[in-house]
């Protein structure tokens, strides 16, 4: 027997997340399923980007660097975000982006053994951090820094005595797959190398806990799972053992233990202040401090029941459609290891997202033949997934996705 509309329903009425959804700004009609690639907008949020640019900035001008504490920004989100990653105040701090302090990381941890030259990856990592890595190689040669990939199955094998860093991404933006963070952990521990993950996917969306699992340094994203806007800064985490210890490459003044004394040496700052590079941009950054504020609120254990639940809901409604059956799930179907987002291909995936976009189900597509569909538990409800499988079933039905405007790519998919 499958799900109906008013199980659905009933599962909304006892979700304990149920009140945060009116702290967000969203269409009526629209199903939001792509907070996994970009949070909506809090209405506190926009408030507090109307107040930074008309009087912090428009009329505190430079007062507002001391005035507002603008320069302590990228501490105090991070101190914010530290609670939802395991860590600790002062082990994480926000700037750039995901990829720039990647690239800090990766030369960091390489610095830390020169012995060690290899930077292990899985091949389906986001390509980003692949990029990165081959950047970093290019810039300091292949007999300091070469980048090896291995299948994800294999990858606790492939670690070996020549491994500097195992950099993975902790829940595959492709397929929903999560590492076990701590045994992976644990195994580069054992051969002598050190880790970077990669939150992206993670941050908002799945309990992490770096330090329970004694991850040395992490990534993650500001614009997905946390809302922080489009193209939100970043935050980095260094283990604190690490700190006093750890060069970063990207040597600018913000990162100087007295950027204001003009020195013409380079001095780093004490603790993550080193990892920061140029002027914080104030409006991205006080979006994303004020965006962490509900998270404050936020119970991860209860965000996590409710992503697996809303996954579980999905995956059972779109095999019990008899529309569907031309989708294949590409996600695990155990929740222990799923993420928070569940992919089903299909030959037509570009086209078909294309069209249910326009039916006001927003998820996206990757390439080659992903729909992926993020869940995002503080405003979707058990409806919204009913309402998105219904809408999908009725394109699918119809043909709708065959007509050509649906087969035009766009830039960003
Ligand atoms: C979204 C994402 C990024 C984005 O990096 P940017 O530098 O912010 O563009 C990096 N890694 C992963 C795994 C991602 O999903």
């Amino acid at each position: 027997m499958t799900i109906t509309h008013a199980d659905l329903a009933a599962l909304d009425r006892h979700d304990p997340l149920a009140g945060f959804r009116d702290a967000f700004q969203l269409e009526a009609g629209l199903v939001y399923l792509d907070g996994n690639s970009l949070g909506p907008l809090l209405k506190s949020v926009a408030r507090r980007v109307t107040e930074v640019v008309a009087n912090e900035w428009g009329q505190g001008l430079i007062r507002s660097w001391n005035l507002h504490d603008w320069i302590e920004l990228p501490q105090r989100i991070g101190d914010k975000i530290a609670p939802l990653i395991g860590a600790k105040p002062g082990e994480v701090i926000v700037a750039d982006s995901t990829s720039v302090n990647l690239f800090k990381l990766l030369a960091a941890g390489l610095s830390l053994q020169p012995e060690r030259t290899v930077v292990l990856s899985a091949r389906d990592n986001f390509p980003t951090d692949l990029y990165m890595a081959e950047g970093l190689a290019g810039l300091i040669g292949s007999e300091r820094c070469s980048l090896r990939l291995s299948d994800p199955e294999n990858l606790l094998d492939a670690i070996d005595e020549r491994t500097a860093m195992v950099m993975l991404t902790h829940v595959d933006f492709r397929s929903g797959r999560m590492f076990d963070m701590q045994a992976v952990t644990r195994a580069a521990h054992e051969s002598g190398a050190l880790v970077v993950w990669d939150l992206a996917h993670s941050a908002g969306a799945v309990p992490v806990n770096l330090n329970e699992c004694d991850v040395d340094m992490a990534v993650g994203c500001g614009y997905k799972f946390l809302n922080g806007g489009p193209g939100a800064p970043a935050f980095v985490f260094v283990a604190e053992r690490h700190q006093p210890v750890v060069q970063q490459p990207l040597s600018g003044w913000m990162g100087h233990d007295d950027p204001f004394a003009f020195s013409s040496g380079y001095a780093p700052a004490a603790g993550m202040k080193r990892f920061l590079s140029g002027t914080p941009a104030v409006i991205g950054h006080a979006a994303l401090d004020s965006a962490m504020d509900l998270w404050q609120q936020v119970d991860v254990g209860q965000v996590r029941e409710k992503s697996l639940r809303l996954g579980d809901c999905l995956i059972e409604l779109m095999e019990n459609e008899p529309a569907l059956g031309g989708f294949e799930l590409a996600s695990p179907r155990s929740g222990n290891l799923r993420g928070s987002q569940v992919s089903f291909a299909h030959p037509d995936g570009y086209a078909i997202m294309q069209a249910l976009i326009d039916d006001l189900v927003i998820g996206d597509f990757r390439a080659p033949d992903l729909l992926r569909f993020g869940l995002t538990p503080l405003y979707t409800r058990y409806v919204d997934i009913g309402e998105a499988v219904s809408r999908l079933a009725d394109i699918m039905t119809s043909k709708r996705h065959r007509q050509p405007r649906y087969q035009l790519r766009n830039t960003v998919t």
